[in-house]
């Protein structure tokens, strides 16, 4: 039985993407008797607005998909968010960083090769001795220190769907990869307390989430999510990355490049059928 879900942010009013996201979710589920859950993930709460939380669920009921009543709301969860941060804390796991984007990219163009690896700017490592305060800084993971807590594992994750390069089936890595790659990545932004790393995989683990379904822009950021599940001892669920919808100029949908909504083709007449033709192109 699959238990899979559908993680909007409220930044906009859903689009074809959410809508071919969702559906996904829900038929996955449906086709194996599982359930679908939903989670509104409203951290930052400057950028969302309660206006296009509250339409999520109209646009979901118009789009035929039903969820299950244990509907989670990040802002609601940050203390939980901050229990798992002082487990990772208690170990030595993490560490407070001062740095500003132009502290990181300046220490970057000082060594000779910063390794670029996709949706993520290597951090050099700068405040990982400094000892900062954890809760009036960023709060970084030490891989090191996580490689040597964990002894050396080789982590892995099960890719259901397809990866942006065909990636598919079982996908391994150890934490020298991941040190090189992705380094001591931010799981708490100084202004919110999470980051959607830590949030998402912490929900997903409380909400029985078997399959993750997402667009596959997320790829590259699964060993991340895979490290904290192992952190945590959270069963690791399996991924199902799919394709991103674009708009006719073969560009991703975004909300912010004022990408038709639902809520707008449906008020130009569009039917859910003639809805459901376009995102299966
Ligand atoms: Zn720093």
């Amino acid at each position: 039985m699959i238990i899979s879900r559908f993680a909007p942010s409220p930044t906009g009013f859903l689009h074809l993407g959410h809508a071919y996201s969702a559906l996904l979710a829900f038929q996955l589920a449906k086709t194996s008797n599982g359930l679908f859950k939903l989670r509104i993930e409203d951290i930052d709460l400057i950028r969302c607005k309660k206006i296009f939380h509250n339409k999520i669920y109209y646009d979901l009921n118009w789009l035929g998909v039903k969820w299950e009543k244990d509907v989670f709301v990040q802002s609601d969860r940050i203390y939980i968010y901050k229990n798992y941060i002082n487990f990772l804390n208690d170990r030595g796991l993490v560490y407070g960083c001062e740095c500003s984007r132009s502290d990181i990219n300046n220490a970057l163009l000082a060594l000779d090769k910063p390794f670029k690896y996709p949706n993520t700017v290597t951090y050099p490592g700068t405040c990982r001795k400094k000892k900062l305060d954890i809760w009036s800084n960023n709060i970084r993971i030490n891989v090191d220190k996580i490689n040597h807590h964990l002894g050396s594992p080789t982590l892995s994750f099960n890719e259901k769907g397809l990866g942006p390069n065909g990636e598919k089936g079982i996908q391994q890595f150890d934490l020298q990869w991941f040190k090189q790659t992705l380094g001591d990545i931010v799981i708490a932004r100084r202004d919110i307390r999470t980051s959607y790393h830590l949030a998402s995989t912490i929900d997903d683990f409380h909400q029985n989430v078997s399959l993750v379904t997402r667009g596959n822009d997320l790829f590259y950021d699964t060993p991340i999510h895979v490290l904290l599940q192992k952190l945590f001892n959270f069963k690791i669920p399996n991924f199902y990355h799919h394709k991103l919808i674009n708009d006719q100029n073969g560009k991703k949908l975004s909300k912010s490049k004022n990408s038709e909504s639902l809520n707008q083709l449906r008020e130009k007449g569009m039917s859910l059928d003639e809805i459901k033709s376009l995102i299966e192109q």
